[in-house]
């Protein structure tokens, strides 16, 4: 399912050039933006980058300033809110707490004036869908936040929306249950075939859910890719800070055969990098490294990309521990191990005198 690599498929949403002010505050800047059929797609970036911004205008509460936006082919900027085939689902779920959950989620179907079987079987459906028949008859109060949250769910996909979008989904519910409600997410998705666009604070729960990602800063796109690509191959140090854990290393670029060589500290070995960019000599660049493809060793290995330093921070995850190495520069480098085994024999402690290495296709090199 990759329909954005494909020439002749026609997306879903389609945003051209568009530009979004309040006032004389740019909110969104000249954004083109193309989101298929089908998918599951995550707007992440910081508070006031134009997520919702971006929402909105899907929903038809705010009008781009310039540009267009076209739904299924048909431009949509003119067509009021209630006549799209967008529906959006609101943190607060917006659950009409005198209603039954089966009431709550006929309530849009009714007052389209269906015919009354038709609704019930369609808020049957529903209910099957997300699993609440036994729930049916409770009222908001009486059912759990995680039940909640599909009845919100169910009730904003009862009239078969082309487009859902989700504002924060699942903000309310803490993060155990937050986990498994992502995947629920994903799997009514997948039934419905209907196109979900999700704003999250939770990097982690875009990078579980979606399709694609697209990762904005300022009112713009830094980058939009798969969340496999936004992490192993991000385009930018933005992107590469934005998800997961880095370490940046900044440092000057020469090719050296089919890789780059990079000096980037008095008194530090070069590294070498794997990469498809074109640099001049000597050009300045990053090499951005996630802390998993680190290894650390307690004798110096013969490999290339070796650094030694001091452990001076450990976080235990149980699965994981995360290493901070100084470097006699005084640069941290991050290092993750999995404890896989029982006596953790890559165990290290505070103070230890380490190496740390990685690939050269391992860290990724960056000209901005
Ligand atoms: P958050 O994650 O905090 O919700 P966001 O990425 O969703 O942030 P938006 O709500 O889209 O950000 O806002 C983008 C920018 O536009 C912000 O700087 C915000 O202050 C501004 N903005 C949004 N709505 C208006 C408005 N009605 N009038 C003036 N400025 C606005």
């Amino acid at each position: 399912f990759a329909p954005w690599t494909d020439p002749a498929a026609k997306p879903l949403i389609r945003f051209k050039n568009v530009t979004k002010r309040f006032g004389t505050f740019t909110a969104i800047e000249e954004l083109t933006l193309d989101i298929y059929e089908r998918e599951f797609f995550a707007l992440l970036g910081p508070s006031g980058c134009g997520k919702t911004t971006m929402m909105r205008m899907l929903a038809g509460f705010e009008d781009p300033t310039e540009g267009s936006i076209e739904l299924a082919g048909e431009d949509i900027v003119k067509v009021p809110p209630n006549q799209r085939a967008v529906n959006m689902m609101f943190q607060s779920y917006a659950l009409f707490p005198h209603l039954t959950v089966r009431d709550n989620i006929a309530f849009g179907l009714k007052r389209e004036r269906k015919p009354r079987d038709e609704v019930d079987a369609r808020v049957e459906e529903m209910l099957r869908l997300v699993q609440l028949q036994p729930f049916a008859s409770r009222k908001p109060h009486q059912i759990s936040g995680g039940q909640r949250q599909r009845v919100a769910l169910a009730r904003s996909l009862a009239k078969a929306p082309k487009l859902l979008l989700l504002d924060e989904p699942l903000g309310a519910l803490d993060k155990k249950l937050r986990e498994e409600t992502q995947f629920e997410l994903m799997d009514i998705q997948e039934k419905t075939g209907t196109t979900f666009v999700i704003v999250t604070h939770d990097q982690e729960e875009a990078m579980t859910v979606a399709s694609r990602i697209a990762v904005m800063k300022d009112g713009a796109l830094m980058q939009v890719a798969t969340p496999s690509q936004i992490y192993e191959n991000p385009n930018s140090r933005y992107v590469a800070g934005f998800i997961g854990d880095v370490t940046i290393l900044e440092g000057k670029a020469t090719k050296l055969g089919d890789a780059y060589e990079v000096r980037w500290a008095e008194g530090q070995p070069p590294l070498r990098a794997k990469s498809t960019l074109d640099l001049a000599d000597g050009a300045e660049c990053q090499l951005a490294i996630r802390p998993e493809k680190v290894e650390i060793h307690g004798e110096k290995p013969s490999d290339d990309n070796v650094l030694q330093g001091k452990v001076i921070d450990i976080g235990y995850l149980g699965n994981i521990s995360t290493y901070h190495v100084e470097l006699a520069n005084g640069q941290i480098i991050r290092a993750q191990n999995f404890n896989t085994e029982r006596d953790t024999r890559r165990a290290f402690t505070w103070d230890d005198n380490v190496w740390v290495n990685w690939t050269e296709n391992c860290a990724v090199l960056l000209d901005h």
